[in-house]
């Protein structure tokens, strides 16, 4: 038995009362409030200084409050919000093309494959516009068309353009802004910012949040951090896959620690598999290159008609091409969504079609958009994405088509929030990809940098207030409670324990393995053979970690080797409950596609009527246990998503 089941427990998603599009007024209107001279009593602690957690600290400071933010870089700038290339998405229909907040809210709840709460979808895209204007307003340089308007391009699973950009640098440009917005609040001495420094534990008390422990990267020293509220802004654990579009350093480890103290995770085994990424070219590769979703705006993909194909991709002819998005989906064709087109790559590739070296990898030919548009165009649209491919490569995508490949790129799986973005956790919230949220079981491009940045600019400085409201003053959390104590020593000992392993393994090396057996068995696609099978391999795995790893160095000072073998340790425990997860929902929906569920097309074959919920996990310290919440539909009917 994997896991458990508790029925008694309901969870309670707080949504407030009213029509769909009055649901955020309501609750703003009704929320209580700290008054500005009481504000600056409350201190918050931010984890994470990405776009989520760098907006939120800049938000709530600007309020009054005083913050306190944590990230591991050594500059808040270099959170991997800035990897983000292809785009943001807001509802300003400039093109008039049809779009709307409705629109847009039905689009991103499709695109999740009705697996979201309908009313965190619409405040999304209620608060998408605003961003758009805020972030003009920092000086974010997004591209104008010749009017002076904002321009904007198509992202997949939509027919409207909504996805506004700056050039292949959207994430970059603005976190930019939101760093501005929190240093400008470091130098008023409202936020205190500690580079450099990991969390390795949440401590509560009776049942509420209360701080961290952190440990500087530099010195090795541990500190207790005490506060009124804590925010997880820590972004996504998609790098658990060891290959994956993530940095290196990105983790999973702090909602992991907060899930052992309670919190619940919420669908972790939703992974989002992008499809245009640069394939694996040998085994001593530690990360993958995406390539914007941006470029199948204009690139076509295909493969060979023939599996032996040996001609040059442009010596190939037409009739010997299978444009097999196009042919396979034809309302979306290239713009079919990711899960779509990455499954679809799958099947190619696995069918034997596969391109490149490693027959890994699919064609993006550019050829059509050159004689179509002028090679100008294309240089303006996507020239850095081209010369980035050129870096890397060796090859001219101008003259011949890239290759491309699916890889781990995002988690919509996290800790779960209720419509406050608070975790069940009283005082802990989660915000940006460090929760489950608005993105369903497949996450639309160009959402996830609208999702961190609303959750920052808009919504937890309305939420968090709540709680503080609700607690008041008395009763302040204390760093020399016996709490902070036995958290601090626990983290002492889980990192002494690392350290005397004395193996002869590395942590890379138990988590390249790692990513072997989950991309294998719990990726594309999954079947109960496979999730079975994995969890037995991860357990054994698990036990080697323990007897054989070996950190070199020493517990004070920098050690990067320990600070990834913290981490391989919590990816070990988070990738075993993603396979539980994946093995209790025995319905294909979004990117978990279940092979024993699926239409006699190959399609992902949904079931409502027993799975329309979001799986929470409770930790018991042994087996698992599954908490249901259910998504009611009341302002759409679900329907079968089809992009044919
Ligand atoms: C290559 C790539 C391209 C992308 N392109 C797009 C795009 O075009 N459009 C789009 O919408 N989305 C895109 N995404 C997704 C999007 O960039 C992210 O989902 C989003 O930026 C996440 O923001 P965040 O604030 O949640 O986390 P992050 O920006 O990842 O920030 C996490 C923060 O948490 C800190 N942290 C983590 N763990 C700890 C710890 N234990 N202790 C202390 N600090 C910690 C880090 O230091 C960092 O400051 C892309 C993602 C990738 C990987």
């Amino acid at each position: 038995m994997y896991f458990t089941t508790d029925t008694a427990t309901s969870p309670n998603a707080k949504i407030p009362e009213g029509d769909l599009k009055d649901k955020w007024s309501n609750f703003k209107d009704q929320a209580r409030l700290i008054s500005p001279g009481n504000r600056q009593k409350y201190h918050i602690l931010v984890v994470g200084t990405g776009l989520s957690g760098a907006s939120a600290a800049a938000s709530l400071a600007e309020l009054g409050y005083q913050v306190s933010t944590f990230c591991f870089q050594d500059s808040p700038r270099r959170a991997h919000s800035v990897a983000a290339q292809g785009g943001v998405n807001a509802m300003k229909n400039y093109k008039n093309d049809g779009d709307s907040i409705y629109r847009m809210f039905y689009d991103t709840l499709k695109g999740g494959d009705f697996r979201a709460r309908e009313a965190n979808v619409y405040r999304l895209a209620e608060c998408s516009s605003h961003l758009i204007d805020q972030a003009v307003a920092q000086g974010v340089p997004f591209a104008r068309e010749y009017s002076g308007y904002l321009a904007n391009r198509s992202f997949g699973g939509v027919q409207v353009s909504r996805t506004f950009y700056a050039r292949g640098q959207t994430g970059q440009q603005l976190l930019l802004g939101a760093y501005q917005a929190m240093m400008r609040q470091v130098h008023l001495g409202k936020i205190r910012s500690y580079t450099r420094h990991e969390m390795l534990d949440l401590v509560t008390e009776n049942g509420l949040a209360r701080g961290i422990i952190v440990r500087n990267m530099d010195t090795g020293a541990i500190s207790r951090h005490a506060a009124d509220a804590v925010v997880l802004a820590t972004g996504g654990f998609g790098k658990i896959f060891y290959l994956s579009t993530l940095a290196m350093g990105c983790n999973g480890s702090a909602i992991w620690r907060a899930h052992k103290k309670g919190a619940w995770a919420a669908c972790p085994s939703w992974t989002q598999i992008h499809p245009t990424c640069l394939p694996q070219a040998g085994n001593y590769q530690s990360k993958l290159t995406l390539m914007s979703e941006s470029l199948r705006n204009d690139g076509r993909i295909w493969v060979p008609r023939n599996k032996n194909e040996n001609r040059k991709a442009v010596e190939v002819p037409e009739e010997d091409r299978d444009y097999y998005l196009e042919r396979k989906y034809p309302s979306y064709g290239n713009l079919a969504p990711r899960d779509i087109a990455s499954r679809a790559a799958k099947e190619r590739i696995d069918a034997g079609y596969g391109v490149g070296p490693l027959k890994n990898a699919v064609y993006l030919d550019f050829k059509d958009a050159i004689s179509k548009h002028g090679k100008g165009t294309i240089v303006k649209r996507y020239g850095n994405l081209f010369n980035m491919y050129e870096k890397i490569t060796g090859i001219n995508a101008y003259e011949q088509p890239m290759m491309i490949s699916p890889a781990a790129h995002f988690s919509m799986g996290g800790l779960w929030v209720d419509y406050e973005l608070s975790t069940n956790i009283p005082g802990l919230y989660a915000i940006g990809e460090a929760n489950f949220s608005d993105h369903g079981a497949n996450r639309l491009g160009a959402n996830s940098l609208l999702q961190a940045c609303v959750d920052g600019y808009y919504i937890l400085p309305q939420t968090l207030p709540q709680f503080l409201a609700q607690q008041g003053k008395a009763n302040q959390p204390d760093s020399d409670s016996e709490a902070f104590f036995l958290a601090e020593q626990q983290v002492r000992s889980r990192l002494e324990g690392l350290c005397a392993i004395n193996g002869n393994k590395t942590a890379d090396h138990f988590h390249r393995e790692l990513g072997k057996i989950l991309y294998d068995k719990c990726g594309l696609s999954r079947s109960a053979k496979g999730l079975t099978a994995a969890i037995e391999a991860i357990r054994m795995l698990k036990k080697t970690f323990y007897e054989e790893l070996k950190i070199p160095s020493v517990l004070n000072g920098i050690n990067e080797e320990l600070e990834k073998a913290g981490r391989v340790a919590d990816y070990l425990e988070i990738s075993e409950l993603m396979c539980v997860d994946a093995l209790s929902r025995e319905e294909s929906c979004g990117a978990h596609f279940r092979e024993e569920y699926q239409t006699p097309d190959g399609e992902a074959r949904r079931n409502d009527s027993e799975y329309s919920y979001i799986s929470c996990w409770k930790n018991s310290g042994d087996i698992p246990v599954l908490i249901r919440e259910p998504l009611h539909f009341e302002f759409t009917k679900p329907t079968e998503r089809s992009y044919k």
